[in-house]
């Protein structure tokens, strides 16, 4: 069997000019960044404004295995088809991050025959839109070091610093750090720490801005710390937004590229779904809609967590709905919910199988509780058996949930096809009724309680001493508004990674609250999740090499 680089080596792919001219994009609505990427204008949606939507299709998916299930390559997949089938289809994704990359999931181009190219870019540098959010965060933590060691005129309390540096790596050593150590030449000594880029406050800015101006107004809210009277110091009292925009002025621009069929995909922003709200930016979502007659887009993890953040918070930012969603299931994600441990899943295990299909009952009543439409996805892998397949076909149709066998890895789009098909038509019924899961005017607990209900299924929340005080503090400082931004694990629904299956009778516990105001959200932190994740014993970067010639293998 071929691997994912391998398969996109052989593919040929299109001057980056012609999807362009296909798109009907004129010169001034874009800039080749090489052969096969381009920067579309940051100005294209506005001077597309009076062009009709295409239907926005959301993919998620049911808790993950840590290898991950196939969103990305359904997403990928399913866009290939759509385009089979006469539909044309425009698909958005998030960028990669380095961190999984290295690490144990792996890139994020999609996988197979259903990925996007050039994989080796997008997966390591792209067009360096990561590189910059990570020296806009980096210049905005040495301002305040700088600030605090000129003098303080702002009266900011080091140990009261919210904004924290980040770079784009697991690296576990950088959680908890000192930093102005040496003296008095070496600035002011304080406790600190690193965030993986993804969950930096300036990421989701750049997802949630509808333009340059916002992503500077965004900027200019961002709360980097309390004063030792504990009012909040926006960026704008440091007034750094102009230059901290100036550096993401190329980075807000969607990137354009292509899949192995040569489908249109525009690819920008990359927020985890487990510490960040998980979605690519709004620009590309917003922008392939008035491109395509469809998109297809993703939000990460289960729908407990991107899914839940698509709906609460970038479609309320970007002020549009979704059309239709699809549930990607696979075999052996649901028999590990069945009970089944990680080194067996190869094995056939019908039973194992049917006690794991509570963890996709209850995503499906997620997605029903949004009032939306929705199309399984079982994700074909070449390790399912006949009757593990046939099982949950069976389950589909006993419940009258529409169900499509995928097999857009293997085929590419013609693996999606019967997908496809059952999506447009289920679009064309358009029996959605979009509601979501809290109100705006919901106290930030009210908010919490209801996700942690009605989307995990837990009894009850459990509030630290911090994070009560906190809750009281962000009200008081007219912040209860805000939409909140859960951070969680993805592996289970509760907010302990062993439970797997549907867990009932569980509390979420929440450990600490983080404002995060120029994106426009509170970031809720439960159980154990950390904003900078580890690298395993057995990283993927050891399979990796770049040979004599430049040729990179071992890159999945
Ligand atoms: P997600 O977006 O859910 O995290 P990805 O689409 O990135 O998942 O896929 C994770 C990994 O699984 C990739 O390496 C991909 O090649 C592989 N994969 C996805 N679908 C299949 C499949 N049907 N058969 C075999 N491997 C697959």
């Amino acid at each position: 069997m071929k691997t994912d680089i391998e398969i996109a080596q052989e593919a040929s792919l299109k001057p980056i000019s012609e999807i362009a001219e296909e798109l009907n994009l004129s010169l001034e609505d874009w800039e080749p960044y090489g052969h096969t990427k381009a920067k579309l204008s940051d100005k294209l949606l506005d001077k597309l404004s009076d062009k009709p939507n295409g239907k926005i299709i959301l993919v998620t998916a049911i808790n993950p295995t840590p290898a991950g299930e196939g969103k990305s390559t359904v997403t990928v997949g399913l866009g290939q088809a759509l385009n089979k089938i006469g539909k044309k289809t425009v698909i958005a994704l998030r960028e990669p991050s380095l961190g999984p990359v290295m690490g144990i999931k792996g890139g994020a181009a999609g996988g197979g025959y259903s990925q996007v190219l050039p994989m080796e870019d997008i997966n390591l540098h792209f067009t360096g839109d990561l590189h910059a959010i990570t020296s806009a965060n980096n210049a905005l933590a040495a301002m305040i070091d700088n600030h605090i060691h000129q003098g303080n005129a702002l009266h900011i309390d080091p140990r009261r610093i919210e904004f924290k540096r980040v770079m784009d790596m697991n690296d576990r050593a950088l959680r908890q750090i000192v930093v102005g150590l040496g003296g008095p030449l070496r600035g002011v000594p304080r406790e600190d720490g690193f965030n993986i880029t993804v969950a930096s406050e300036i990421m989701a800015i750049l997802c949630l801005s509808n333009d340059l101006n916002d992503l500077k107004k965004r900027i200019s809210n961002i709360v980097i710390g309390y004063t030792y009277q504990e009012e909040p110091i926006y960026v704008k009292d440091l007034a750094v937004e102009g230059a901290l925009t100036m550096l993401l002025k190329d980075a807000i621009k969607p990137n354009l590229v292509q899949t192995i069929e040569n489908t249109p995909a525009i690819i920008h922003g990359g927020p985890f779904a487990n510490i960040a709200h998980g979605c690519n930016s709004i620009l590309a979502t917003k922008t392939a809609a008035k491109l395509g007659d469809y998109v297809v887009t993703e939000a990460g993890f289960g729908a407990d967590l991107g899914a839940e953040k698509f709906l609460d918070i970038k479609t309320r930012a970007g002020n549009f709905e979704p059309d239709a969603v699809v549930i990607v299931a696979t075999v052996r994600a649901l028999k590990m919910h069945g009970g089944v441990p990680k080194n067996n899943l190869t094995e056939e295990n019908v039973d194992a199988l049917k006690a794991g299909m509570e963890n996709l009952k209850k995503h499906i009543e997620t997605i029903e509780g949004f009032g939306l439409p929705f199309v399984i996805a079982i994700n074909k892998f070449p390790t399912d058996t006949e009757n593990e397949v046939q099982y949950i076909e069976a389950w589909c149709n006993e419940h009258q949930y529409q169900v499509a066998l995928t097999d857009v890895w293997a085929k590419g789009g013609e693996g999606g096809i019967e997908l496809a098909e059952k999506l447009v038509h289920t679009i064309d019924s358009d029996n959605r009724n979009f509601t979501r899961v809290y109100e705006l005017e919901d106290s930030l607990e009210t908010k919490i309680r209801k996700i942690a209900h009605t989307v995990y299924g837990a009894d009850d929340i459990e509030l630290s001493s911090k994070a009560k005080k906190q809750l009281a503090f962000f009200e008081e400082q007219g912040w209860g508004n805000l939409p909140v931004c859960m951070a969680k694990t993805q592996y289970s629904l509760s907010d302990n990674p062993s439970l797997l299956g549907r867990p009932t009778g569980f509390s979420i516990s929440i450990r600490e609250l983080r404002p995060s105001i120029g994106a426009g959200f509170i970031v809720v932190l439960t159980g154990d999740v950390m904003t900078m994740p580890g690298l395993p014993k057995q990283p993927a970067a050891l399979k990796m090499d770049v040979t004599e010639d430049g040729k990179i293998v071992g890159l999945f």
